[in-house]
């Protein structure tokens, strides 16, 4: 059976990231196969066959190293600037060339397979197993990434629905036409509009969600120059301080976005100061709001979606799908109003699948079920303790075994865009090489 001393399973960004921190290091001669069966470095979110989808963050920010954080803008040379938002394929290309060069080097492998299951082998080893076969590994990383958006809320009927699209993020929208339906108002549901304008698309958009409303939209703005220090003893406390920062920020003279921008860096640690009910509270009534002013779209992606409003064919609906029968959807609107679409199309855009979505993978239902991993109380992911080790059943870290990227969002606050998924990687590639370092040390005084 072949041994490495690392497996990464999954090769979008997170897990490319982790190659690539871990063939950056001065010391090499380990072994690292990384298990990906479809294109390195594209992912739920760079792997869109719609070059017109926009990064909804500026160039700057997307280095893959955080140690060199122009990288990515000296790699975009003359096809994008700093402050703007490039192409999601250009990113991708990106990420892709990146790992396609670490996989070049010697004991760097690329397993282009799906693995089915990761258990612990003789010894401190687990056994990697794919549909083709068994390999060994020192330490695991698992970089599985966005489970597709939930829809165990939604009729049986819409997800029978010919035109359902259960996933929003990889769907070549070419086909499209007619009225379409989409779940979810947030930035995918966006970028299903500019998908469909690049696409020719002549029908009707009609957007629902529980509260109509939309990410806000980015800005220039001048950066704050105050850490907000905010009042963290609970949920409510936090939202009152967070606006008193903009009240004072604003007569000031900053824009509220600025404000944000700066308690970003500090948002995981003042997750970490709200009790577990607060960070429940939190989760249920201000997970939202924080969100749609932290994830905005770029402007010209507004526009395209004020362009399909203003020429009357974007409708926006809040409330809930209550049923479908016969190709007709009942919306049960919040003002008590009853609307009856019949869309041709139905996308699912209600965000990234939460832990009951992450059981359609064999991968992770295994594990879940063994007790290899567990899942958080808040549903959202897995649980992994602050240096990202999966945590088991028993409560206990997994030597040797990783969690990076969404997944982890079950123990972070923010495990969401490429400044947090960067410092992850780095982070876990820095404890193996360690873990490695310390093995070897071992070994030296053993011999
Ligand atoms: C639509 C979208 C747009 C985004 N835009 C931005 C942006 O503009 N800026 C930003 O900073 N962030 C953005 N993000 C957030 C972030 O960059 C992404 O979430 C990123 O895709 C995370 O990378 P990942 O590798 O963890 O997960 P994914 O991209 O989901 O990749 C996981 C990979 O694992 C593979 N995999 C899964 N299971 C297995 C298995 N059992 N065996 C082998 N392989 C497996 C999959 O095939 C997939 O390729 C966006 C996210 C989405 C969904």
């Amino acid at each position: 059976m072949t041994e490495f001393d690392v497996a990464i399973v999954g090769g979008g960004f997170s897990g490319c990231a982790v190659a690539a921190h871990l063939a950056r290091s001065p010391e090499q001669g380990f072994s690292v196969a990384l298990f990906e069966p479809e294109p390195l470095g594209r992912g739920a979110a760079y792997g869109s066959p719609h070059r017109e989808l926009l990064l909804n963050t500026r160039a700057f920010q997307m280095s893959l190293y955080g140690s060199d954080p122009d990288h990515f803008v000296r790699w975009l040379g003359p096809r994008a600037g700093r402050m703007e938002f490039a192409s999601r394929r250009l990113y991708g290309d990106y990420v892709a060339e990146i790992a396609e060069h670490c996989f070049s080097r010697p004991r760097y492998e690329r397993v282009p397979e799906r693995v089915e299951s990761v258990r612990r082998g003789i010894g401190d080893r687990f056994i990697v197993e794919t549909a083709n076969g068994c390999f060994f590994a020192r330490s695991v990383v698992l970089a599985t990434g966005n489970p597709l958006p939930n829809d165990d809320f939604l009729p049986l009927e819409v997800r029978l629905h010919a035109g359902y699209v259960a996933d929003p993020w990889r769907f070549d929208y070419r086909a499209v036409g007619g009225q379409v339906l989409v779940i979810g108002s947030g930035l995918s549901a966006l970028d299903v509009v500019v998908a469909l304008k690049s696409c020719g698309h002549r029908g009707h958009v009609h957007i629902l969600s529980r509260h109509r409303r939309f990410p806000e939209v980015h800005a220039d703005v001048a950066p704050y120059d105050v850490v907000p220090a905010l009042e963290a003893s609970g949920a409510g406390a936090l939202l009152r301080s967070f606006r008193r920062h903009v009240r004072d920020a604003a007569a000031r003279g900053f824009d509220w976005r600025a404000v944000v921008d700066a308690i970003r860096p500090e948002s995981e640690a003042l997750w970490r100061r709200l009790s577990q009910p607060e960070q429940r509270r939190f989760e249920r009534h201000l997970r939202g709001l924080w969100e749609r002013h932290r994830h905005r779209a770029p402007i010209q992606v507004d526009a395209v979606a004020q362009a399909y409003r203003n020429g009357g064919r974007l409708n926006a609906y809040a409330g809930r799908l209550a049923g479908m029968r016969r190709g007709t959807v009942t919306i049960a609107g919040r003002d008590g109003t009853t609307i009856a679409l019949h869309p041709d199309w139905i996308v699912n855009c209600s965000g990234v699948g939460r832990t009951s979505a992450m059981v359609r993978d064999r991968l992770l239902r295994g594990m879940l079920a063994d007790g290899t991993i567990s899942a958080d109380p808040r549903g959202v992911g897995l649980r992994a303790t602050s240096s990202l080790a999966a945590i088991n059943s028993q409560g206990s870290p997994v030597s040797g075994l990783w969690i990076v990227g969404p997944p982890a969002r079950g123990s972070r606050f923010e495990a969401t865009t490429v400044p947090e998924l960067r410092a992850m990687a780095e982070l876990v590639a820095s404890q193996i090489l360690n873990a490695m370092r310390y093995e070897r040390w071992e070994g030296r005084q053993q011999a």
